[in-house]
C-alpha cells in the first residue's frame, strides 16, 4: 500500500469540480488498489473523510466514515435533504491548522455506487451526515472555509 500526497490550500486542484467514474473503471485492480491507498492516506492523517480532488484525483469518488466503517462513495447524486440545519465544528485535511463552525442539513440521503459498482442508498443523520456533505463539496471545489461561519486556529 502507498500512502498518496494530500494537497493543500492554495492548490487550485481543489477548486475544479471532478468527473464522474465509469463504472466499469471500478472493476479494476488499479482501481481498487487506489481507493485502498486512499483509504489508508485517510486513516494516517487521523481524517474521518477523504476525497478524490484532495489527492489530486479530479473523480466523483470521496471516502467517509460512519462509526468506524469507511464507506466508498461513487458518483453521489442528492436525493434528499432535511429542512432542519444544525452547526456543527468542521476541520479539512487540505485546509491544515484550522477549523469552523458550519451549518449542515441534519440529515441527507445520496444515492451512489459502492466500490464493486453495487448501487448504494446512505440516508444517515447527525455527524455521517456532515462527513457527507463536506466530502460532497469537495467533488465540486467547494471547502468547508467557503460556508464557515467562524473560523478558529488549532492552538497546539
Ligand atoms: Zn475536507
Amino acid at each position: 500500500m502507498a500512502l498518496l500526497p494530500i494537497l493543500t490550500l492554495p492548490n487550485p486542484q481543489l477548486r475544479q469540480r471532478s468527473a464522474d467514474v465509469d463504472p466499469k473503471f471500478l472493476k479494476t485492480p488499479d482501481f481498487q488498489v487506489w481507493l485502498d491507498d486512499l483509504i489508508e492516506t485517510m486513516w494516517k492523517a487521523d481524517g474521518v473523510g477523504i476525497a478524490a480532488p484532495q489527492v489530486g484525483s479530479p473523480l466523483r469518488v470521496f471516502i467517509a466514515v460512519d462509526g468506524k466503517t469507511p464507506h466508498v462513495v461513487v458518483n453521489p447524486v442528492v436525493t434528499g435533504k432535511s429542512w432542519r440545519m444544525e452547526d456543527g465544528e468542521e476541520g479539512c485535511l487540505s485546509v491544515p491548522g484550522k477549523y469552523g463552525i458550519v451549518r449542515r442539513y441534519r440529515s441527507f440521503k445520496i444515492k451512489c455506487l459502492d466500490r464493486n459498482g453495487e448501487k448504494v442508498v446512505h440516508e444517515p443523520t447527525g455527524f455521517f451526515a456532515r462527513v457527507l456533505q463536506h466530502e460532497l463539496d469537495h467533488l465540486d471545489g467547494v471547502l468547508f472555509i467557503d460556508r464557515a461561519k467562524k473560523m478558529f486556529n488549532i492552538h497546539l
